[in-house]
């Protein structure tokens, strides 16, 4: 079967090769993919950024139907579809796992970078790990929702966002555009989106109530003025650290920052800030599986939607120099089923 590996010497691109799986062992399912989505972390993956994995199947937004599963299965059937999420899997026994924060497990896997993903005709899975998708939902904008879709409707959970706050999503990109759906049409905030062009245009058609350029001076002032007083959640997908300081900034007192995106460096966090105006400062990574169940729910109901669009297989380097260049608006999916 074909699949999109890591070169020998990581470079940022891929081979397409013909690789054959080995034969699925005890709690494990195959699964025939039919879409995976590619994402920035995927080529982290090819670059060599978290360390090389040379040979390795890349892909963590996968969704494909179960063809086979091993006898001592039980959680899946021939025919489920089931998604391929950066969370592969974890120990199942450690204080992480069995509290509900099963991402934060030390001995995790992460599809694509330490188990072999879904960006191949084929893909193996821990069947106790991989979350149905509802037949509902289309299986297109499923893989969008399995990475960046959970990623920001867990985010705002970390945030403790209630109905009728002000949410703030610093960066609207693919990423924040979906955090500004969820934020919106879930959990009934109001938000201000921070952007500029058209990815702003776009955060203001998916719901957000207020606009802003990132360039403006005075923003943190600018936010506090439009949300009356500060907004409570702040979630930061902005790839650099003075999108950091400056949301901190636009927090009203007991507000929350969410860190989601990865910038090298520091942020600045005024320790006078912080303290009297009773700040919390939070990390946020991908979802666990029951938060990827609720986003596939949410998905299939119709109030998230993710912008997606399909390509083939044989197109992938191409696809990861426009991505690269920044060319494209939303995910770019590769299409299995042709
Ligand atoms: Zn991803
Ligand atoms: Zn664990």
């Amino acid at each position: 079967m074909k699949a999109a590996v890591v070169r020998q010497t990581p470079d940022g691109y891929v081979d397409i090769k013909d690789v054959t799986l080995r034969p699925i062992k005890n709690g494990e399912a195959l699964v025939k993919v039919e879409y995976c989505g590619l994402c920035h972390t995927d080529l982290h993956v090819a670059n060599g950024d978290f360390g090389d994995q040379p040979g390795r199947i890349i892909g963590h937004e996968g969704v494909g139907r179960v063809i086979q599963v091993a006898d001592d299965v039980d959680s899946l059937k021939v025919g489920d579809r089931v998604s391929i999420a950066w969370f592969f899997s974890g120990c199942g026994h450690c204080e992480y796992c069995l509290t509900g924060r099963e991402t934060l497990c030390r001995n995790v896997l992460n599809a694509g970078f330490t188990a072999d993903g879904a960006m191949a005709e084929e893909v193996i899975v821990k069947a106790n790990y991989a979350v149905k998708v509802p037949e509902e939902l289309d299986p297109v904008e499923a893989t969008s929702l399995t990475c960046a879709g959970v990623t920001m409707y867990k985010a705002l959970k970390v945030g403790q966002t209630k109905p009728g706050q002000w949410v703030e999503i610093v960066g609207a990109g693919g990423l924040g555009n979906l955090g500004v759906q969820f934020a919106s049409h879930v959990f009934g905030a109001n938000v201000v989106a921070i952007a500029r062009g058209k990815n702003l245009e776009e955060a203001k058609k998916v719901g957000a109530n207020v606009g802003l350029d990132y360039r403006d001076e005075n923003l943190d002032e600018e936010v506090r003025a439009k949300t009356d007083g500060g907004a409570h959640v702040s979630v930061i997908t902005a790839v650099t650290p003075v999108a950091f300081n400056q949301a901190i900034n636009a927090l009203r007192p007991d507000g929350h920052l969410v860190a989601v995106a990865l910038p090298q460096g520091n942020m600045d966090l005024s320790i006078a800030k912080t303290v009297l105006d009773g700040i919390h400062v939070e990390g946020s990574l991908v979802g666990t599986r029951e938060d990827l169940k609720e986003t596939f729910q949410f998905g299939a109901e119709g109030k998230v939607k993710p912008i997606v669009q399909t390509r083939k297989l044989s197109e992938i380097n191409d696809i990861i120099d426009e991505m690269k260049n920044g060319k494209i608006v939303g995910r770019m999916v590769v299409d299995f089923t042709k």
